[in-house]
């Protein structure tokens, strides 16, 4: 004899409300055989909903004993619960239980997906599309819900419930919602897929005529089986099929036959059966991307705050990198690891100069820093004062910076066209310039080489060299191309300087020798207005700082107490200070955009809780029709990532056409980084994923049978 299909024994189910013990289940002993049809009939509340959730694996009961073709199903785990749900039982419920906005094809198709081996979606649809056939709706498969009529909605269902198969069709008061005609048809076609298909079919009803279409009908009274009968009124054919008869031949649906539960035998506790990949992951992204397009314009509304949040990420950080790139190459332009010297305070007989009245630096200071500081690697000095600079018919009023050879290089001036300034020129006093950018478009056209040419630079004429490559603005917006640089002799014997009077002016200079072919008058020498001290490395600046202080107060004769008549300034440290502010500022633009970000992923979680809460009844069908935890959990976290993704995506690119458009309006300096763009993309994700767990575990973790009943 063959295992019987369903096997209760003594089976006991026992809600605790409050302090109050609810039994529903006194003890049922049930067998059913392969291929019958059976009604459950019994007034309300007399255990018949408790018995076919316990049927349907969807409870568990609280005592005895319950074997499904042979395997006890007390001793599955979830995973093995729900593949059992999956292939082998289909529900149909009083309310239909179809998903809203889904056409009558997508909810039939709905359990393909949890199936051992997902088929592909065209066969998912043309699998779909038969069974609809099969009963009567093959015209109606884009229908939604809503536009079908109560009896097409059970139809459904019932094609929904049969699409894997099914070994054991459970229907719940099926014809609870429908008139009587509808009803009967309702029927009709049970009992047809009991005959044709050898499906095992159990029903509750409680009303005669509906029983009336099984072979064989139980009642039920407080939670006990009273009554146990053939029908005799049922119909002929269906009245033929023996309950153990096995099924029709060709009926492969129906076709299970003992060994099947071995499939359930000693899986408990093995991990999800999960179908390749690949193919999973597109199924579950299209099912989220479904849910969310049943909801438009919240899931819009939603993404919004990860959109907005990303959006002001990308263009904060361009923005923030564009000003921290800009002042990096300033201040790279001015040189790295420099300190300057420049002459300070002097007092003679009591009377204080500050700037401006003579320096109290010399060249010789210069020298002995060279000499004697061991931290130094540099040491380049220069004298500066406006003058006219004329070319032809053009003047321009510009700085005349003399300086010595080693200048340009420390302070990171390139020559564009032509040479740099050589210490040869220098030793020579020859008279040669090299001439910035502003100068060059000043007195040149803009085709013409200025090298070779012969500028008056305050009066006399100086050969032009080479001309440097632009530098810009300092950091304080002064022009830093606005000068003409000659060589520092040439500069204090016969530019600039004070013209020093008669003898006096033979005694001050520390050059006599050098020629005079101007016959210019002689100039106050020796002294510069800045020393330009490199440190050999940036570590150490601060030592080569101080023993430049050092040796310049001994050479100027300073005692402990005396104000330094010289001041140092690091100009690296204003670089750093500089450069740190625009980082900090970087740093908070992305915090606030962060936070932003973090907003929109409470939005999400917000709104996934009130998804889940909405849909439970939607999550305990989906158990219901063989979806696992785990497919829940995904699907739920799916829902999340897809939203905040496709919301941080959208803001990576209006966040970088912000970029442009800031950058085009605003003139600021923007990068768009692709680290921004991938770190934009991976938040969003994050945040999806963080924010979505929550909800998406809350969702997995309902039990089926409560969220089915959930209101
Ligand atoms: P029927 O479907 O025959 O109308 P049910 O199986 O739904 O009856 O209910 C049987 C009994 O169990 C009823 O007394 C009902 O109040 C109780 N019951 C059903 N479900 C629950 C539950 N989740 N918690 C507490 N009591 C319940
Ligand atoms: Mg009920």
């Amino acid at each position: 004899m063959d295992t019987p299909c369903i096997e209760l024994r003594e089976v006991t189910r026992r809600y605790r409300v409050g302090d109050v013990d609810v039994d529903a289940l006194r003890g049922v002993s049930l067998v059913v055989r392969r291929g019958e049809f059976l009604a459950i009939m019994g007034s309300s509340g007399s255990g018949k909903s408790t018995l076919m959730a316990i049927l349907g694996c969807l409870d568990r009961p609280t005592g005895g004993s319950y074997r499904f073709q042979g395997t006890d199903v007390a001793r599955l785990g979830e995973p093995a619960l729900a593949r059992l749900r999956s292939e082998m039982l289909g529900f149909v419920f009083q309310s239909f239980n179809l998903l809203p906005r889904t056409s009558a094809r997508d909810n039939v198709a709905l359990p393909l997906i949890y199936a051992r081996d997902p088929a592909p979606a065209a066969q998912r649809a043309q699998r779909a599309r038969e069974a609809l056939d099969l009963l009567g709706l093959g015209q109606r498969e884009h229908n939604t819900p809503a536009q079908l009529s109560g009896g097409q909605q059970q139809r459904v269902a019932i094609a929904r419930a049969l699409i894997n198969s099914p070994a054991v069709l459970l229907a719940d008061e099926p014809t609870g919602n429908l008139d009587t005609r509808t009803s009967h048809e309702i029927m009709q076609t049970l009992a047809r897929l009991n005959r044709e298909r050898g499906v095992t079919v159990v029903v509750v009803t409680h009303e005669r005529d509906i029983a009336d279409y099984a072979q064989r009908v139980i009642t039920m009274r407080d939670g006990a089986i009273v009554a146990d009968e053939r029908n005799p009124s049922a119909p002929a054919q269906a009245a033929a099929a023996s309950p153990a008869a096995p099924a029709p031949p060709g009926a492969a649906p129906g076709d299970h036959d003992g060994d099947h539960g071995d499939d359930y035998g000693d899986d408990r506790g093995d991990g999800p059966a999960r179908p390749s990949g690949l193919a999973f992951a597109a199924m579950v992204v299209a099912a989220a991307a479904q849910a969310l397009l049943r909801n438009r314009t919240r899931s819009a509304l939603t993404m919004l705050g990860v959109f907005i949040g990303v959006a002001a990420l990308i263009a904060m950080i361009a923005v923030g990198q564009g000003a921290n790139e800009a002042v990096r190459r300033q201040l790279e332009s001015l040189g790295t690891n420099l300190f300057v010297v420049l002459p300070g305070a002097t007092t003679t007989g009591g009377v204080r100069g500050g700037f401006g009245s003579a320096s109290t630096l010399t060249v010789a200071d210069a020298d002995a820093i060279r000499r004697e500081a061991a931290q130094v690697g540099a040491v380049s000095y220069l004298i500066r004062q406006s003058g006219q600079v004329q070319y032809r018919d053009r003047n321009w009023t510009t700085l005349v910076q003399a300086v010595t050879a080693s200048y340009p290089p420390t302070t990171n001036w390139r020559v564009a066209d032509g040479r740099p300034l050589k210490e040869d020129d220098d030793r020579s006093a020859a008279l040669v310039a090299v001439i910035g950018e502003t100068v060059r478009r000043q007195l040149f056209a803009a085709d013409e080489s200025p090298v070779g040419a012969t500028l008056l630079v305050r009066g006399l004429p100086l050969r032009v060299v080479g001309v440097y490559a632009a530098k810009g603005q300092t950091p304080y917006g002064q022009d830093q191309d606005d000068l003409v640089m000659i060589p520092f002799r040439t500069g204090e014997g016969k530019v600039l300087g004070v013209a020093a009077p008669g003898a006096q002016g033979a005694a001050a200079t520390a050059y006599p020798g050098l020629p005079n072919p101007f016959g210019l008058p002689p100039r106050l020498t020796g002294y510069v207005n800045q020393i330009f001290v490199q440190a050999a490395s940036a570590a150490q600046v601060r030592a080569a700082i101080d023993e430049v202080t050092a040796i310049l107060a001994r050479r100027h004769h300073l005692r402990p107490a005396d104000e330094p008549d010289f001041n140092v300034r690091n100009l690296s440290q204003i670089a750093d200070a500089a450069q740190g502010s625009s980082r900090v500022m970087a740093a908070l633009l992305a915090v606030v955009a962060s936070i932003s970000l973090l907003v929109g992923g409470i939005g999400i979680m917000n709104i996934l809780l009130v998804s889940v809460t909405e849909r439970t009844r939607e999550i305990g069908l989906r158990m219901a029709i063989g979806a696992q935890r785990s497919h829940v959990l995904l699907q739920f976290l799916a829902e999340a990532v897809f939203m905040s993704v496709v919301g941080g995506v959208s803001g990576i690119v209006v966040g970088a056409v912000a970029t442009e458009v800031i950058a085009a309006l605003a003139k600021w300096p923007t990068i768009v980084s692709p680290a921004a763009v991938a770190g934009g993309f991976l938040f969003s994700a994050a945040v999806g994923v963080f924010f979505g767990y929550y909800p998406a575990r809350k969702a997995a973790r309902l039990d089926p049978i409560e969220a089915l009943r959930y209101e």
